[in-house]
């Protein structure tokens, strides 16, 4: 018998989503931060964990690792080289991850840029993918260790998914992220309407994650980055200074990821 797949999400901190897929029976658990909500929200559904799936090192995704491993002996997923302990299974870029007990088969891919090692999982049967802190709804996550070419590489990796896949982030960073993409694209209705319907969402305590590939490639600014109304605003904001810049892809996007740290 084969039970479909579906996500729980499970807020915690201020704004972080951890995210549970199950069969109705078992679970994956996607960057667990925090173990209180995982173990509430398996007992809630009474579900067994079967496997647990890290994107990169920070503690925020990791932090409950050694609390459900006191109550699950289950593999712990992650990258090879993010540095991070308790990983039992290493992936890197174009590995297979499959759970037997709930048929969930997960496509690695590597998307360094926030951190070396980082690694989002893409669920080819259902289209979804798992970003982590790499590609948010309307953003992206800050460079922490890697360069702005390779940060662009790898959203470039994800941009290329199916326009239809469901982008499961892991902060719920939209509203500020489309604020930002309004600036920088006052003109672009994709950007205003999401906006409008992003905010109505919030206004009920709606997530607005998970978003869909092809809604980022129309409103997220940095998988719009060699889009020439992004590159002319970037010029006529004193962003970059020089068409020797604007013609630099690596460049236009560094100084688009500045612009935001630094906006508001
Ligand atoms: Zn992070």
């Amino acid at each position: 018998m084969t039970n479909s797949l579906s996500i729980l999400t499970v807020p915690a901190f201020d704004d972080n989503y951890l995210w549970v897929i199950h069969d109705g029976k078992h679970a994956a658990v996607v960057d667990p931060g925090d173990a209180v909500p995982i173990l509430k929200t398996l007992e809630a559904h009474q579900l067994t964990l079967s496997a647990i799936l890290l994107t990169h090192h920070h503690s925020d995704h990791i932090g409950a690792v050694p609390a459900l491993l006191q109550h699950f002996n289950v593999p712990v997923y992650g990258p090879a080289n993010d540095g991070i302990q308790a990983v039992s299974h290493r992936l890197a870029e174009g590995d297979l991850v499959h759970i037997p007990e709930m048929n969930l088969a997960l496509q690695v891919i590597a998307v360094p840029g926030h951190t070396l090692g980082h690694i989002a999982y893409f669920a080819s049967v259902q289209h979804w993918l798992f970003s982590g802190d790499t590609l948010f709804a309307g953003g992206c996550g800050r460079v922490f260790e890697g360069t702005p070419a390779q940060m662009l590489s790898s959203l470039d990796k994800l941009a290329a998914l199916p326009d239809d896949t469901a982008v499961y982030c892991a902060h719920e960073y939209t509203l500020s992220n489309l604020r930002f993409a309004k600036e920088v694209e006052p003109d672009n209705p994709a950007i205003a309407e999401r906006l409008l319907r992003e905010q109505r969402k919030r206004d009920e305590g709606i997530p607005t994650v998970p978003g869909q590939i092809g809604l980022e490639k129309r409103s997220n600014p940095f998988l719009r980055s060699r889009e020439p109304a992004v590159i002319a605003r970037l010029l006529s904001a004193g962003k970059i200074s020089a068409r020797a810049d604007a013609q630099d892809e690596a460049s236009t996007f560094a100084a688009l990821r500045e612009w935001k740290n630094n906006y508001r």
